[in-house]
């Protein structure tokens, strides 16, 4: 599953689907609009009716080309046609926070010329959290760029996915930058470029905002020393 479904149709939130394996607890599907998560961060939660009722779905525990889709209920086991639910709500906080994410990556890349990500986490309590690859430099710094963030949120920039040739992303500086969801090539050697108009653009495979302005406001929280060059940025909604 080289493009996730949910890439082709972010607004998909609604569709039937067939069950083609299942064990107690789980079950994989012939076609799912879930984001599987990766690379800290979480998948998208919801729901699935079958003709024995509706089950939560609590996370999606990926296994090579399988996704299972592991269910609020432990023995539960399902078969046939079911309808699939994504929950919008939690869809869209790990949406927004994951998209400022590259709106602070950004403004870390500029600014501290180049300064690289080693670590990040989005949760679906609305709380997130950046690790940077910087020397000693002052956190009030790193502190100061919740107005530059805040600021994009009130602009409204329009943030679009592209489908470019891996070679030429590996040429171009800046557009890989370990971000926090790892980017699946495509069966064809294409990587998915996120660009946030006039903003930042690089290679990322997690889920978007279609544009700035659908997110609340970001507070920066805490600025911690995880080691001589290891910078971690908390932040959640405001
Ligand atoms: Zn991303």
């Amino acid at each position: 599953m080289a493009i996730y479904l949910c890439h082709d149709e972010p607004d998909l939130y609604v569709h039937d689907a067939s069950v083609v394996d299942s064990r107690p607890g789980s079950v994989a599907l012939s076609r799912s609009a879930f984001h599987p998560g990766g690379g800290g961060q979480v998948s998208d939660i919801g729901a699935i009716e079958w003709s024995g009722g509706r089950l939560e779905v609590t996370h999606i525990e990926p296994d090579g080309e399988i996704w299972w889709h592991v269910l609020a209920d432990p023995a539960a086991e399902l078969t046939g046609d079911v309808t699939v639910s994504v929950d919008p709500e939690h869809r869209l906080r790990v949406a927004s926070l994951h998209t400022m994410s590259h709106v602070l990556n950004a403004f870390v890349f500029e600014e501290f010329s180049g300064a690289l990500v080693t670590g990040a986490q989005i949760g679906g309590d609305g709380k997130g959290r950046m690790d940077f690859d910087l020397p000693e430099i002052d956190n009030d710094r790193l502190r100061a760029l919740e107005a530059p963030i805040n600021d994009v949120i009130a602009r409204g920039l329009d943030v679009s996915q592209a489908y470019v040739d891996a070679a030429e992303v590996q040429r171009t500086n800046g557009l890989v930058r370990s971000m926090s969801v790892a980017p699946p090539p495509t069966p064809d050697g294409r990587l998915r470029l996120i660009d946030i108009d006039g903003l930042d653009r690089q290679a990322c495979g997690g889920t978007h905002l279609s544009n700035t302005a659908q997110s609340r406001r970001i507070a920066i929280t805490k600025v911690e020393n995880k080691g001589r060059h290891n910078r971690r940025v908390r932040f959640q909604f405001a």
